[in-house]
């Protein structure tokens, strides 16, 4: 092959458009060397618009590229500065795959972005292509695109939020459109005040169209939904009814377990304690079998389940109402009949539940409403979930912009 026909292939293997290749060199231990050229002889004057053929001077440097295989590519170009026949001015030429100062193409930052959102900062800069700084430019400027990407319609919003640090009290605040189940944004910091500046940013046209809301238990968002969006209704995440319901049902699980032990160290008779010493063997390892949706255990799980409840009568009622409140909300889509149902439900639950009781008593209205919408918590927690792992595997983020932006990044990178 003579040279010509190898840049003739070097030029399609690039695939960038409007550009050609002029040369190429392998430099060992370095990578491979292209260096290219616009195949347009003019550019347009971003003043005027008007076209120039009136080159000015070159600026040659070199930009990094997606890697050829195993070898790293590095493209030398030439950002050619025209002279405006119109204004008379000088000006830098726009090239369409590289933004002017960066060191690297668009389609690198690209795919890096990519592999930041599947991984983290660390890994994808010990491959060697980009550095950490680079990386954190990259998403510097694709947070910089998603941030001017305001909403411009959400019918319903979930409001919910996550712990950044696990009991630190470091909280976020997470916006999620429910309908397109996508981020709209993560708050630094869940207060009221916080999560109302966010949304006066959105202005009134969106707020005004919000029809539903889907909160947790708590009334400060309450407040800011009733303030700041007149059309819309307040929902109660059965998700989180849900959460305190099992926590109350772990609660007396650890009791039953804890006086069990007391009993076990005081106790005289050794036939005795060997009584106890069964009935605390039947609740051991009951803590998944007993939270976990009964139609999702194995048999071994169930089996473990009767066990438990063979021990104690207690937790025996309060699984049962506990599955029971999770059926009412999966098979009653009407408001009369899940208000009849919820208030069965109340009725059975005061002795057993009681937080919860006062809790769902509460905020009645609002978990009533979720018989007439049907909002799906699920994309809740399935984005909640996701965050999570984010945040887990997030030891690469400096900050918290790093963190919102890599958590948009998974929902909004399709540009
Ligand atoms: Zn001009």
């Amino acid at each position: 092959m003579n040279r010509k026909q190898n840049i003739k292939i070097l030029t399609e293997l690039l695939d960038l458009k409007d550009v050609k290749v002029i040369s190429h060199r392998l430099h060992v231990g370095i990578g491979m060397i292209l260096q290219i050229e616009s195949i347009k002889s003019y550019s347009t004057c971003p003043r005027c618009g008007t076209k120039s053929h009136r080159l000015h001077q070159n600026h040659r440097y070199i930009v990094k590229d997606l890697p050829f295989g195993e070898k790293p590519v590095f493209l030398e170009i030439n950002r050619r500065q025209f002279k405006c026949e119109e204004c008379k001015k000088p000006f830098s030429e726009n090239l369409d795959f590289v933004s002017q100062k960066r060191t690297y193409t668009k389609r690198l930052a690209h795919k890096i972005i990519q592999e930041v959102v599947e991984n983290d900062i660390h890994s994808v800069a010990d491959q060697g292509i980009v550095t950490t700084e680079e990386i954190e430019r990259m998403l510097k400027d694709a947070s910089l695109e998603l941030s001017d990407d305001k909403p411009s319609l959400i019918k319903r919003l979930g409001i919910d939020e996550i712990a950044l640090v696990k009991g630190k009290g470091n909280y976020c605040a997470v916006l999620i459109d429910l309908d397109t189940s996508k981020l709209v944004t993560i708050l630094n910091g869940r207060t009221q005040e916080v999560v109302k500046e966010t949304l006066l940013e959105w202005g009134y046209e969106v707020l005004e169209q919000i029809e539903e809301v889907s909160i947790d238990l708590w009334v400060g968002y309450k407040n800011v939904v009733t303030e700041l969006m007149p059309n819309a209704q307040v929902v109660a995440d059965r998700f989180h009814v849900m959460t305190q319901i099992n926590k109350e049902l772990d609660t007396q699980r650890k009791r039953e377990k804890r006086s069990l032990e007391e009993l076990i160290k005081k106790a005289q008779l050794s036939a005795q304690k060997a009584e106890y010493e069964k009935l605390l063997s039947g609740l051991k390892n009951s803590k998944y079998v007993l939270l976990k949706n009964e139609s999702d255990l194995n048999e071994e799980q169930i089996n473990k389940l009767s066990e438990v409840k063979n021990v104690s009568p207690v937790l025996k009622e309060m699984h049962e109402l506990k599955e029971k409140f999770r059926k009412i909300f999966n098979k009653t889509d009407n408001w009369y009949p899940g208000v009849f149902k919820l208030g069965m439900w109340l009725s059975k639950a005061k002795k057993y539940f009681p937080k919860s009781n006062n809790t769902i008593i509460r905020w009645f209205d609002e978990i009533i409403a979720y018989f007439d919408n049907g909002t799906s918590s699920g994309a809740v927690e399935g984005i909640n979930n996701k965050i999570k792992l984010i945040k887990r595997s997030g030891y690469g983020f400096r900050n918290f912009d790093n963190f919102r932006v890599r958590c948009l990044l998974n929902w909004h990178f399709n540009y």
